[in-house]
């Protein structure tokens, strides 16, 4: 059952942002978020989602609670990735219309107007598609182009092309991608798996002007094989073409080598060297097989381990308005941990 207060206050528009050391351009992003929500006349709220920074992002965000209590802020207990803050903000985001937007202005706030127009024509999903991205290098452009290809191709889901997370989403979808508790998360695959109506908007990607990514590869391969794993079982079935390509060649290579032995008179493919290169051929491919198996493996460990997504150390905005859906779940209650007797 809901509570009818919150329900009554509930605003039209929830802004999500996750926020990693960005106390520099919060102040603006905060501004600039603020100029187009209140352009659109109805009530918003802006949900900050400290992702552990360790700049003096949380101070600039609780100054900014303090100014304007639309504006309100989870503060994770530390740093728990990109995904799941988005995660989070949905979980505590109470709006008709759900908004998720990068805190460092790369995405232009001033689109979000574009988004609500469609949503307003009845769309649930309106994705922001990246038109053209200034000030990236090229290996992050050639890298981003080439992932989205490859996930095109190999997963079951149409995840559009050349999206980021930057999006609107209706509450219909964000109770369903909520709803679903996986610990691997690849947002924008999830939001296109539920389906509904989807369509996209395009804008120009901005370059970053305070900071520096918070994306180095590490964490883009992660992304990478996070969308892949969770999205397709392709590494799974690329066992089973290599098993008949060496089936055939090991068919067709036999009776080749005879006849040719035969022919020629000479002892072709003879010795260690041949043994070797082929025992640590199939050997990689054994311990590839083995990696993408262990991916898998991993990936359920962590769904059975069944931990929270996250662990939030302190939230500014929720006092009254009663605890939101998930708030008792991921909240390490401070009263608990005094409450629990100590173990042993
Ligand atoms: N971010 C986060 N946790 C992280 C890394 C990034 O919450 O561990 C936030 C960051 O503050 C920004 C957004 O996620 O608002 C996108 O990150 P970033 O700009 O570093 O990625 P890029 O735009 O370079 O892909
Ligand atoms: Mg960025």
């Amino acid at each position: 059952m809901q509570k009818p207060t919150s329900q009554a206050r509930a605003p039209t528009y929830s802004v999500v942002a996750p926020v990693y050391n960005e106390a520099e351009g919060l102040p603006e992003f905060y501004q600039r978020v603020r100029a187009v929500m209140e352009s659109l006349g109805e009530p918003w709220e802006l949900i900050l989602v400290n992702d552990g920074s360790r700049d003096r992002s949380l101070e600039v965000m609780r100054q900014l609670h303090a100014e304007d209590p639309r504006v309100r802020v989870i503060d994770f207990a530390r740093n728990f990735g990109h995904q799941i803050a988005v995660t989070a903000g949905m979980d505590y985001a109470r709006g008709d219309a759900v908004i998720i937007i990068d805190s460092d202005l790369q995405d232009p706030p001033e689109t979000i107007r574009d988004l609500v127009a469609k949503w307003r024509e009845g769309y649930e999903v309106v994705y922001a598609v990246r038109n053209k991205r200034p000030g990236e290098t090229w290996f992050k452009l050639f890298t981003a182009k080439l992932f989205y290809r490859i996930i095109y191709l190999i997963t079951d889901v149409h995840i559009p092309l050349d999206t980021g997370d930057f999006r609107l989403m209706d509450r219909r979808v964000v109770n369903a991608v909520t709803n679903m508790r996986e610990h691997n998360r690849f947002i924008r695959g999830m939001t296109s798996w539920v389906g509904f109506r989807q369509t996209g908007v395009y804008y120009d990607r901005d370059v970053r002007k305070y900071g520096s990514t918070n994306y180095p590869l590490r964490k883009m391969l992660k992304l990478a094989w996070d969308a892949v794993t969770g999205f397709s079982f392709f590494p799974l079935r690329l066992a089973i073409y290599v098993a008949f390509a060496l089936f055939l060649l090991s068919v067709l290579a036999i009776p080749v080598v005879a006849i040719l032995r035969l022919a020629t008179g000479e002892q072709l493919f003879e010795g260690q060297a041949t043994a070797i290169s082929v025992v640590l051929l199939l050997g990689s491919a054994q311990f590839f097989f083995f990696f993408v198996l262990g991916q898998y493996v991993a990936r359920i460990y962590d769904e059975v381990r069944g931990r929270p997504l996250y662990i939030v150390a302190d939230t500014f905005g929720y006092e009254d308005e009663g605890e939101p859906q998930r708030h008792r779940v991921v909240m390490a209650e401070k009263s608990d941990r005094e409450e629990t007797p100590a173990q042993g």
